[in-house]
C-alpha cells in the first residue's frame, strides 16, 4: 500500500509519529493509501526549518518571487490532467468538477504574480516641515494555513499561492483525507524554483494543527472547514498571538422571486445544489420560493429534475455528480434525512436507497429534496453538506430576506428575480458576506475577497483578493525628517504637523 509523508525542506519525507490515517477511493470504496499524521515534534522541526529558509526567501526581490509562481502556472496547466484524477479519485468529485477545483486556485497564482505592485507602499512628501512619512509591507515570517477535504487544490493555493508571494514561509496542514494533491502541489513548486523550505506540507490531525496553534514562531493562521473547529482554531490561535482567519460552515439560501426565469432558477439550483454531491461551502441548500404560486411551479420542475439526477463514478465523464467523501459521510447525510421526515418536512425526493451498479461498497447516495421545510427543523437549522436541498416556502419578500439574515450562518445567498429594485435592495440588506443576483454560487473571482459571515467566518480579513496581501503581511510606518526640517531646540509636547 502506498504511503503518503510529508513534504519538508523541498522533499518528500517519510512520517516518523507512527500514526496513520486511511485514504479512501470514495468511488470504489476501497483504502487506496495510508497518510502520516505529524507529532508535535515533527511540526516543530518543520516550523524550524521554514523560519530558517524564509530569512532569505523575504529578502528576494518581489520580481523574482512573482517568476517563481509565474512557471508554477506553466507546470501546474501541464500536469492539470493527473492533479484532477487524483483529485477525483480522493475526493470523489468528478473529473470536470476537480478540474475547476485546481482552475479556481490556480487563479489566485495568477492574482498573486502581482506581487511587486500589491505589496507597494504608500509615500507623502513634506508631511510637515522638511518631513517625509512612507509606509511599507513586510512579510511576518511562517505562516500556517489548515484546509478542508473539499477543496484540496483550490483553498491550499488560495493560502499558500498570497502567503508566499509576501515573502513568507507557508505550513500547510491539509485534510488528512485527501492529501494527494497538496503533496503535489508542493513538488510542483519546487520545480518553479521555490527554494526549499518556503513551502511545507505536514500531514495530520489534531496533534498536528494544535501544535500550529500553540508553536509562538507561527504569526498566522488561515482555516477553511467547519464552524465548531473555526471557532476553536480562531480563539486559540489569539493564545499565542496570531493573526487568524478562520471560515467555516455554511447554509446558504437561493431567494426565488415570481418575477423569476423558472427554468433558469431551476437549472442553477440543480447545479449549485447537487454538483459535487453538495459537498460545497458555496452549495445552495435552502431554496426560498416566494408566495404558493412560485412554490408550486417551483416544485413541479423541480422534482422530476432531481429524480433525474446522473449519479456516477468520479471518472465518468457524463456524471452530474459522485459519491460522497467518506461513509461516515454517507451516513451522516442520511441520517439527516431521517431526521426531516420525523421533523414533518415532506420528502419529495428520497436518494437514500441509491446503489451504484458494479460499485457497490462506494459512498454513493442520490439526490434528496425536501418540502415544506420550516424554520425551527434541525434541516434548516444546521449543515447537511451533502445532496440535499430544503424547500422553505415564504408568503412575501419580507419573509424570505428575513430567512438568511437571521440565519446563523452568512456565507453566500443568491436571489433569482427579474426586477432590478428587488435585487438591489436585497444585496443591500441581507446579513450575509456572498451574494449573487441571477447567479447560484456567488464566488468571487480572485481579484475580489472571499469570506463569509457570522458563524461562516472568524476574523476580520477576507481569502485571496486585497485581503490576502494585508493579512499576509504588516505595515511599517516611517516619519523621517532631514536636517534642512530641524528646527532649533527641543520640543516637549506631542509634535503637530503644522
Ligand atoms: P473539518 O472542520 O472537519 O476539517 C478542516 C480541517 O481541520 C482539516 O484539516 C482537519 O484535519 C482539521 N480538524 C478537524 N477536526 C479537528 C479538531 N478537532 N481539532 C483541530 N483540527 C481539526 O472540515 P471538513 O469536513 O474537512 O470540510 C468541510 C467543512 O468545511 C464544511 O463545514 C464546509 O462548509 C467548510 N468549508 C468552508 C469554506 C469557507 O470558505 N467558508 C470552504 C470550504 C469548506
Amino acid at each position: 500500500m502506498r504511503t503518503i509523508g510529508h513534504f519538508i525542506g523541498g522533499r518528500e519525507v517519510e512520517g516518523k509519529s507512527g500514526r496513520f490515517a486511511d485514504v479512501f477511493e470514495p468511488m470504489t470504496g476501497e483504502v487506496q493509501a495510508k497518510v502520516a499524521l505529524a507529532s508535535k515534534a515533527e511540526m516543530r522541526a518543520a516550523v524550524l526549518n521554514a523560519a530558517e529558509a524564509q530569512v532569505a526567501w523575504g529578502n528576494t526581490n518581489p520580481q523574482r518571487r512573482a517568476r517563481v509562481l509565474m512557471k508554477f502556472l506553466e507546470i501546474a496547466n501541464r500536469d492539470y490532467d493527473k492533479l484532477a484524477d487524483c483529485l477525483a479519485r480522493e475526493h470523489g468529485k468528478t473529473v470536470p468538477d476537480a478540474k475547476g477545483d485546481i482552475q479556481r486556485g490556480l487563479e489566485v497564482i495568477e492574482f498573486a504574480c502581482g506581487i511587486p505592485h500589491l505589496m507597494k507602499g504608500e509615500y507623502t512628501e513634506g508631511a510637515g516641515p522638511g518631513i517625509d512619512i512612507y509606509s511599507m509591507r513586510q512579510a511576518l515570517g511562517v505562516v500556517a494555513g489548515i484546509t478542508p477535504f473539499n477543496f484540496p487544490a483550490m483553498i491550499p493555493m488560495w493560502k499558500f499561492g498570497p502567503a508566499i508571494a509576501c515573502g513568507n514561509a507557508f505550513i500547510l496542514k491539509p485534510s488528512e483525507r485527501d492529501p494527494g494533491v497538496p503533496m503535489m502541489l508542493a513538488a510542483l513548486m519546487i520545480e518553479a524554483g521555490l527554494p526549499p523550505g518556503i513551502l511545507n506540507v505536514v500531514n495530520g490531525d489534531k496533534e498536528a494543527v494544535d501544535a500550529i496553534l500553540d508553536d509562538e514562531d507561527i504569526k498566522a493562521v488561515g482555516f477553511v472547514g467547519s464552524s465548531p473547529i473555526a471557532q476553536y482554531i480562531y480563539e486559540r490561535a489569539a493564545a499565542t498571538g496570531k493573526r487568524a482567519q478562520c471560515f467555516g460552515g455554511a447554509k446558504n439560501h437561493a431567494i426565488i422571486m415570481p418575477d423569476a426565469d423558472m427554468d433558469q432558477t431551476v437549472d442553477a439550483l440543480i447545479g449549485a445544489g447537487y454538483g459535487s454531491a453538495g459537498e460545497r461551502c458555496m452549495a445552495i441548500s435552502v431554496a426560498v420560493p416566494v408566495g404558493k404560486t412560485t412554490a408550486d411551479r417551483l416544485m413541479e420542475k423541480l422534482i422530476p429534475r432531481v429524480e433525474s439526477l446522473k449519479i456516477g463514478t468520479s471518472v465518468d465523464p457524463s456524471a452530474d455528480f459522485g459519491p460522497l467523501v467518506t461513509k461516515e459521510a454517507v451516513d451522516r447525510v442520511k441520517n439527516y434525512v431521517d431526521i426531516g421526515i420525523k421533523e414533518g418536512a415532506t420528502l419529495a425526493v428520497d436518494g437514500r436507497g441509491f446503489k451504484m451498479q458494479g460499485y457497490e461498497n462506494g459512498f454513493y447516495m442520490g439526490g434528496c429534496l425536501f418540502d415544506n421545510v420550516t424554520k425551527d427543523m434541525r434541516i434548516y437549522k444546521e449543515e447537511i453538506f451533502g445532496p440535499v436541498l430544503s424547500v422553505v416556502r415564504a408568503h412575501d419578500y419580507e419573509e424570505a430576506l428575513a430567512l438568511p439574515s437571521d440565519h446563523d450562518y452568512g456565507n453566500g445567498v443568491a436571489i433569482f428575480t427579474r426586477d432590478g429594485d428587488a435585487a438591489r435592495d436585497f444585496a443591500a440588506k441581507v446579513n450575509v458576506g456572498m451574494v449573487g443576483i441571477n447567479v447560484p454560487i456567488p464566488v468571487p473571482i480572485a481579484y475580489y475577497t472571499f469570506g463569509g459571515w457570522k458563524k461562516s467566518g472568524f476574523g476580520d480579513l477576507n481569502q485571496h483578493g486585497p485581503d490576502s496581501i494585508r493579512f499576509y503581511t504588516k505595515t511599517k510606518t516611517v516619519t523621517a525628517r532631514w536636517p534642512s526640517g530641524v528646527k532649533e531646540g527641543a520640543e516637549f509636547s506631542i509634535p503637530l504637523m503644522k
